[in-house]
C-alpha cells in the first residue's frame, strides 16, 4: 500500500474514531444528568465537571462503554490504527490478498477482503 493511501486511511480512521467518541461521550452526558436528575431532581455541577474533563480522561471513563455497539466499533478502529503501520494492513485475513482500496475508503477497518466478507455473512445466515 503507498504511504499516501495509508495517511488518507489512517485521516479516515482518526475522524471516525473522534465522531465515535463524541456521540458515545454525549449519550453518556445523558444518563449521567438522567441519573442526578432521577436522584436529586436537578442536574447537580457533577455533570458539567465530566463535561470539562479533557478527551483523554473522557476514553478512560468510556472503556466501561466498550461493551455497547459503538464501543465494539471503537475497538475496531483502534484495533485498525494499530496494524496500519504493519504489513498486514489492507490485506484479507482470510485469504491474505490485498481488500479492494474502495472498500478500505468505505471501511478502512476492515479485515476481510469483500469475497471472504460475503462468504462469512453467508455461513452466518445459514446458521440461523
Ligand atoms: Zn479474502
Amino acid at each position: 500500500m503507498r504511504k499516501a493511501e495509508k495517511e488518507k486511511l489512517r485521516k479516515l480512521l482518526l475522524e471516525k474514531k473522534k465522531a465515535i467518541i463524541e456521540e458515545m461521550s454525549h449519550t453518556m452526558k445523558q444518563s449521567i444528568q438522567q441519573t442526578i436528575r432521577d436522584s436529586s431532581g436537578d442536574i447537580s455541577s457533577y455533570s458539567y465537571h465530566m463535561a470539562d474533563q479533557g478527551t483523554d480522561a473522557m476514553e478512560r471513563e468510556l472503556s466501561f462503554m466498550f461493551a455497547s455497539k459503538s464501543g465494539r466499533f471503537l475497538y475496531h478502529i483502534e484495533e485498525a490504527l494499530r496494524r496500519i503501520d504493519s504489513k498486514e494492513f489492507g490485506k484479507c485475513d482470510k485469504c491474505g490478498k490485498d481488500i479492494n482500496p474502495e472498500r478500505l475508503e468505505a471501511v478502512p477497518h476492515a479485515r476481510l477482503c469483500i469475497n471472504c466478507k460475503s462468504a462469512e455473512e453467508d455461513a452466518a445466515r445459514g446458521k440461523k
